[in-house]
C-alpha cells in the first residue's frame, strides 16, 4: 500500500502497511491554534496538518476551541491560560487522554503511539503506557528538568529540537532524534522593500538580550523595535537596562505584539537582531523573521548556528561591535533568500516526515522500559525486602 500526500503525490510506505494512528497530546492552557502568544501550540497545529497532509490518521487531545485538520477531542471542560503549569491541571488533563486511549483499544480502534508535547506527567508515566511515548523537549534543559529527564528518559522517545539542545542534554539521556519546529512560510507576509529600523522580538530576560541590540543598534545608528512581554521577575531588568534608553525615536518598545501587527514588524524590519547569551533550544523568532523575507543578525549560541547560514539568509557575528558592521552590509542580502531558507527546512511536511521516522522507530522497537526489566516488575515479579 502507498500513502498519497496533499499534492496527490504518492510515496513510499516506510516499511508500514497503514498509516500512523497518533493520540496527539497538546497542553491543556490555550487552544489549538493559540489566539496570540504559545509557541507549543502553534507547533501542535503545523505539526498536526503536517501529518494529516502526509495521511496520518491524527487524534489531537487539546484544550477547549481547538481546530485542526485532526480529529480534535477536546479534554477539559475549560482552558486555563493563567494557571499554565499548575500540576492540578496537567495531571487531570494527562489522566483523561490516558483513560480515552484505553477506551479506543478497547473498542478495538487502538492507537500506534502517544506523542505528548505537555508537562512532564506522561513521561514520568511513560513505562505504565501500553502505547510508545514520543515526547518533544520543548524548553531548555535546567537544572531541575535535567535531573528528570536523567531519571526518566529511556521510559520514552525524546526529540530534541535543535541539535544545540540535544548537545545540551544531561549525559546518558537518550534523545532519539532532532526534528526542527515547524513554520507556515505562507501565514506571514513577505516584504522585499525594507523600511530603515531593525527590530528585536522577545522577552526581557538578560541572556535574550534586548541591552545588547541597543548598543548595537546605536554603534550603527539605526532605529531599533523592541517587542515582547516584560514577565513577572524581568521588571527590575527592563526599567535599569532597557528604560533609560526609551527615546520614542532611535530606541522605541511597543509592548507584547500579536497577530498581524507582529507579521507586519517582522516583514518591514531591515533585520532581526539575535544577540543572546544562552543556548538558545530553536528560537521561533529567527524562522518567523526569515518567513517573511527579513535576515537574523545573530550570535553564534544555540540552535542560531542551525538556522542562520551566514551570509545567505543573515550573519553570525560575535558581538554588538561585529553586529552593528553587519547591520550596514544586510541590505546585500536576498529576502527571497531568506524566505526559501525556511520554506524548504521548516515546512509543516518535511517537519512530519522527521516525525514520522521517530515513530517508525518507535512503534518497531521496544521501549526503554522493556530492555530494563520492568516489564517483568509489572508482571509482579517484585522482590520486596
Ligand atoms: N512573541 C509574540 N509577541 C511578542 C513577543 C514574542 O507573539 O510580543 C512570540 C514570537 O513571535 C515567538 C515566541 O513568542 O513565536 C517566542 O518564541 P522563541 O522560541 O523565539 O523564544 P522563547 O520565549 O520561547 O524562548
Amino acid at each position: 500500500m502507498v500513502i498519497a500526500n496533499h499534492r496527490g503525490a504518492i510515496r513510499p510506505p516506510q516499511g508500514r502497511l497503514r498509516p500512523y494512528r497518533v493520540a496527539m497530546l497538546a497542553p491543556p492552557w490555550i487552544p489549538i491554534p493559540p489566539p496570540g502568544y504559545g509557541g507549543i501550540e502553534l507547533v501542535v497545529s503545523l505539526l498536526c496538518e503536517g501529518l494529516v497532509r502526509l495521511g496520518h490518521d491524527v487524534t489531537l487531545f487539546a484544550a477547549p476551541g481547538s481546530r485542526s485538520s485532526a480529529m480534535v477531542r477536546e479534554v477539559l471542560p475549560r482552558c486555563h491560560p493563567d494557571k499554565i503549569g499548575h500540576a492540578l491541571y496537567e495531571v487531570d488533563h494527562v489522566a483523561r487522554v490516558l483513560a480515552a486511549l484505553d477506551q479506543s483499544a478497547d473498542q478495538g480502534e487502538p492507537f500506534d503511539l502517544l506523542h505528548d508535547h505537555c508537562g512532564f506527567t506522561a513521561v514520568a508515566l511513560a513505562d505504565r503506557i501500553a502505547l510508545p511515548v514520543v515526547h518533544t523537549l520543548h524548553g531548555a534543559f535546567t537544572a531541575d528538568t535535567s535531573a528528570f529527564y536523567s531519571r526518566y528518559a529511556e521510559n520514552a522517545w525524546l526529540v530534541a529540537i535543535s541539535k544545540a539542545q540535544r548537545a545540551s542534554a544531561p549525559p546518558g539521556t537518550r534523545i532519539t532524534d532532532v526534528v526542527p519546529n515547524p513554520i507556515e512560510v505562507s501565514d506571514w507576509p513577505y516584504r522585499s522593500q525594507k523600511r530603515d529600523y531593525v527590530l528585536w522580538v522577545g522577552r526581557f530576560d538578560d541572556f535574550k538580550g534586548a541591552h545588547r541590540a541597543i548598543a548595537a543598534a546605536r554603534r550603527a545608528d539605526v532605529p531599533l523595535v523592541l517587542a515582547g512581554p516584560i514577565q513577572p521577575g524581568q521588571e527590575t531588568y527592563f526599567r535599569t537596562e532597557i528604560a533609560p534608553h526609551l527615546d520614542g525615536e532611535h530606541v522605541r518598545y511597543l509592548g507584547e505584539v500579536g497577530g498581524r501587527r507582529k507579521q507586519h514588524l517582522f516583514a518591514n524590519a531591515r533585520a532581526l537582531l539575535m544577540p543572546i547569551r544562552w543556548n538558545e533550544p530553536f528560537g521561533m523568532v529567527m524562522v518567523e523573521a526569515l518567513a517573511c523575507g527579513t535576515p537574523v543578525i545573530a550570535f553564534p549560541e544555540g540552535a542560531t548556528i542551525e538556522i542562520v547560514q551566514h551570509e545567505l539568509n543573515g550573519y553570525l557575528v560575535e558581538d554588538e561591535e561585529a553586529m552593528a558592521a553587519a547591520i550596514a552590509d544586510v541590505d546585500q542580502l536576498d529576502p527571497a533568500a531568506c524566505r526559501q531558507s525556511v520554506a524548504l527546512r521548516f515546512n509543516p511536511e518535511a517537519v512530519a516526515l522527521g516525525y514520522e521516522d521517530v515513530y517508525r522507530r518507535a512503534t518497531v522497537q521496544p521501549p526503554g522500559w522493556l530492555l530494563k526489566g520492568s516489564a517483568a516488575a509489572r508482571a509482579g515479579d517484585v522482590s520486596v525486602s
